[in-house]
């Protein structure tokens, strides 16, 4: 029957007064607005930090005197002669009908509220962001969740208080040492290899010369009996 205004809340009620002295039209609005207040009071919503009301399960109550729509400039009907209940001063209809402390509010307030929730948040995380043990400064947040899914043993070898550029750094020269170790060993090896055992070594000294001698005398059978 009636478009849907988009409004939360119950289809309004308007009174106007008429009649009696000023005074008295706005002693009977008083009167009615204690008597209506739990139909029409909208009810906070109770999160953390709003103040915006919930008027979905209620009526809202505008009033206006007919002596006012009649005065001079006030324009009638459309002007600024409206009270709506719950609210101070007068207003147009349109404006009295909206719930600028309601639903639209609460969006405001909850993302006002999400927001400073993300930046006090954010700070708390900033304070927490390690730092490298090396040049001091801020791991960045790739290298940070890179430290969160290191193994036990790689904390160990300290990698996890490292930024990103210094343990790089650092597995260059860790991997510098391993090659030169692995050069030392090699060439050690190499040289016991071309080395005979000394004792052996000069037991053949000694022994040479007779070899030769007898050899060159054509005693060839005789060397292997020396042992
Ligand atoms: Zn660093």
């Amino acid at each position: 029957m009636y478009p849907a205004t988009g409004r939360e809340g119950y289809p309004p009620v308007a009174f106007v007064f008429t009649g009696g002295t000023s005074a008295r039209r706005v002693g009977r609005m008083n009167r009615l607005a204690a008597a209506a207040r739990s139909l029409y009071a909208g009810h906070p919503y109770g999160y953390a930090g709003t103040t915006a009301l919930n008027h979905h399960q209620v009526v809202p109550v505008v009033v206006a005197s007919l002596e006012r729509w009649d005065q001079d400039g006030s324009g009638g009907a459309g002007g600024a002669v409206w009270w709506r209940l719950g609210r101070g001063g007068w207003s147009t209809l349109t404006e009295a009908l909206d719930n600028p402390d309601g639903d639209a509010l609460l969006r405001t307030e909850l993302a006002a509220h999400d927001r400073r929730e993300r930046e006090r948040k954010a700070v708390e995380r900033e304070a927490e962001r390690p730092a490298c043990r090396t040049c001091e400064g801020r791991l960045t947040d790739e290298r940070w969740n890179e430290v969160h899914r290191l193994r036990p043993w790689e904390r160990n070898e300290g990698n996890a208080e490292l930024c990103g550029p210094c343990r790089d750094a650092e597995q260059v020269r860790r991997d510098g040492e391993h090659r030169m170790r692995k050069r030392d060993a090699e060439l050690t090896a190499a040289l016991q290899a071309r080395q005979p055992p000394e004792p052996d070594t000069r037991r053949a000294w000694r022994r040479r010369p007779r070899h030769r001698a007898r050899n060159a005398r054509g005693r060839r059978s005789r060397v292997g009996g020396e042992r």
